[in-house]
Order: C-alpha cells, then structure tokens, then sequence
C-alpha cells in the first residue's frame, strides 16, 4: 500500500491502528502502524520527527522496499488500538524545500552541462548535492549566481510539483532526467512541464514553496561536483543576518555594502603600511634605549640590566636580539611591573649563563612567570627592582670584575 506521506502529502494530522509495539530499550517502542504520514529516512532526506498519541517520534526507519515503517517512540508504556500521529510541520516544510530545491539545481545543471545527480544529502546545517559530469564547465561564484537566479525565476514561476505512479506504458511518456531503478512503487515527481525525475522523498506542492535557493559552495573533484546549497527559510535565514552584518560594517567604512571588500582592502594595505612604520620605530626605539645603558663587568662577561617604560615585548625582543649578539654579554631588559610586566633574558655566544634558568631564578625573587632556552627567555614579572635583579645576575656571573681598559 502507498504510504499516506506519498498520497495525502499535506495531511500531517492523522489516525492509524498499531500493528505491533515493542520495546526498544531506554525507554523507547518501536512502532508499526497501519498508515503513516510519517516519512522514514531515506534518498537522503532525514525523517519526519512528531508525536504519536503526544509522545515524541524520535525516529522513523523503513529497511528496505518491503519492510514496515519503524517509528521509535518514548513512550512510557505499550501503545494500543488507534492512535493519533501528529508530523512536525516545520521540519517537513524544510525538507520539502531543500529537496525540491535539489531537484531545480539538478535539473539546470543538467539541462546546462548534461550533469548527471548521483545523490542528495540534507544535514542539520546545508544540503548538497553530487553531480556526475559537471566538470564540463568549472564552478565560479558567477556560474553559481547564474544557476541560482535561473532556479529563483523558476520559483517565482510558481509552478505545481506533482507525484504520479504511472504505468509501465506511460513511463516513457514522461521528460524523465534520469532512467529510474526498478521499484515495486515507482513513483515520478514532475516539476512544471520539464522536469520528471523518479523520487520517493517528499516536496514542496510548487515551486513557490521553495522560496529561494542559494548555492554556498562546492567541491570539484575526478570529474564529480559536490554542491552546497541552501533553500527555503534556511536560505533567507542565512542571507539576512549577513545582510544585516555587512550593511553594518558598511556604514563603519561610509561606503555600500556592495564596496565593502575593497574598503577593508584598501584597509588592510593600510595596516601593512602602518606595521612596516611601526616597526621601524621600535627599532629605533630599542637603539636609542641600548644607546644609554651601561654594561656590568662580570666574570662570565659584560651584563646589562635595564627596566624600559613603554616597552612592550616585540621592542624587548629587539633590544635583546642587538644586545646579546655580542659575545659572552648577558642582558636583561623588562616593562615597568605596572604596564605588563614584560621580561626578556638573553645571552652572547660562549656565555656559561642559561637564559632560561637565570630568569627563572630572577622571576622567584620578583614573583611572575616565564622561562625559555639556553640563549633567550621571556615571560612577565610582577615586581622589578633593577639595582637587586642586576646583583642577582653578577652573581650568577661569578661577580663583578674591575672594567678592562687594556684593550683600549
Ligand atoms: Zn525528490
């Protein structure tokens, strides 16, 4: 018999008898019924979800051509006799959409590039399609905003979406898009006058009730075409808040929503010319700071110590990669603790001081974080007294040494 979902579509509310009721584990019974409106999972369309008898239909399942529609019900006993089955009407109306919405893009790709559908998948989120011999002519946003408006004109057209069983004699008869399997029920769904495809899934009743179609995306791959889509409200919910979000930024930039990509262009050179400028100011910066700092004569070599207001970590990272390039130097540079704390260790070649371990060891005494490698370490301290830190370090350095002026 031909299920009530394939010859009432509309009818969402209906009665039916159970056939059988048995559990199913964590609470639920898997359900047959006499008749259902309920469509089961299926050519890629997920189930109907609702209720029966006001419990909620958690899933409907039909395993193959003959087998009986399963539904799974949380119920909290044995269901009997006649009971009342209640479709989400939401949930169906967006399957319909999207699917119907997949045969208008099958059918214009095919009659476009002689693509051929292999199957439709409709998830929480987006729907797609894959297509066989689309490859003909590779996707662009301009392709795609093409195909898209010749299936919104043909929504607009409002045409019926029809479902027939025909005869093994009237087949032939009919503009069929693809050459159907063999099926104990074969059923056709026509769109208007051109489009007949066989198909057991559920559709709008006509093309205006799809709404709008929107292709997101796709993939291009050994000759096959996965296309993203969206239809019906799902495709209005999508576009409006982005709508929304872009006339926003818009008005941020005094321009159009259609001018807004070269705005935030033109934005982004700025930016590239602003950090080229910047960083050549810290480096000025860090050497006119490395400029008035004077080293402590130790015995593992000279060190600097130094607590620079304003500085923040890249310009530490400069100072420090200028100062312990020099051979032996160990040098110690941070932000004032009240703006950021920033700390930064580094050591010369051939210095017997790790960086890692020697800030570490100033960060006990100052409190903060942070470490690193033998030859550079960063982190952040949350006290500084220069003077202490600059003793802590001589003396990691084996104590300070009268300046050699022999050199000279
Ligand atoms: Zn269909």
């Amino acid at each position: 018999m031909i299920a009530l979902y394939h010859r009432e579509p509309e009818q969402l509310d209906f009665a039916a008898e159970v056939l059988s009721c048995v559990p199913a584990g964590e609470g639920c019974f898997d359900v047959v019924l006499s008749d259902t409106a309920f469509y089961p999972t299926g050519g890629g369309q997920p189930c109907d979800l609702g209720e029966l008898d006001g419990f909620p239909v958690e899933d409907v399942r039909k395993e193959g051509d003959i087998a009986p529609i399963v539904h799974r019900v949380r119920a909290p006993h044995v269901l009997r006799g006649t009971v009342r089955g209640r479709v989400d009407a939401a949930r169906r109306l967006d399957h319909c959409q999207q699917h119907t919405g997949q045969h208008m893009l099958s059918h214009v790709l095919s009659e476009r590039f002689d693509a051929y559908s292999l199957g439709l998948h409709i998830g929480r989120e987006d729907a797609y399609v894959d297509l066989q011999g689309a490859d003909a002519a590779p996707m662009t946003r301009e392709l795609a905003d093409e195909l898209e408006d010749e299936v919104n004109r043909w929504i607009a057209r409002d045409e019926p979406v029809r479902c027939l069983f025909p005869t093994e004699e009237e087949l032939p008869l009919l503009p069929l898009r693809k050459k159907p399997d063999p099926h104990a029920e074969l059923r056709i769904v026509c769109i208007g006058e051109k489009e007949a495809v066989a198909c057991c899934g559920t559709h709008a009743r006509s093309t205006g009730q799809v709404q709008a179609v929107r292709i997101l995306s796709w993939q291009q791959s050994h000759g096959n075409l996965r296309l993203f889509f969206l239809a019906g409200l799902r495709a209005l919910r999508w576009a409006y808040p982005r709508a929304e979000a872009a006339e926003r930024a818009a008005q941020r930039f005094s321009c159009g929503a259609q001018d807004l990509l070269a705005a935030i262009e033109r934005l982004q050179a700025q930016n590239a010319t602003l950090a080229h400028r910047v960083s050549a100011l810290t480096r000025a910066q860090a050497e006119a700071a490395l400029r008035a700092l004077q080293p402590i004569a130790t015995a593992a070599g000279p060190l600097y110590a130094a607590c620079l207001p304003g500085a923040d970590a890249s310009l530490l990272r400069e100072c420090l990669g200028r100062l312990s390039s020099a051979p032996r130097a160990v040098c110690f540079l941070c932000a004032p603790p009240q703006e950021g704390g920033a700390a930064a260790l580094g050591v010369g070649a051939g210095s017997p001081l790790h960086a890692g371990q020697a800030l570490r060891a100033l960060l006990q005494v100052f409190g903060g974080k942070g470490g690193g490698r033998a030859d550079s370490a960063f982190g952040r301290c949350d006290s500084m007294d220069i003077p202490r830190a600059a003793a802590i370090l001589t003396e990691l350095c084996g104590g300070a040494v009268p300046i050699d002026t022999t050199e000279a």
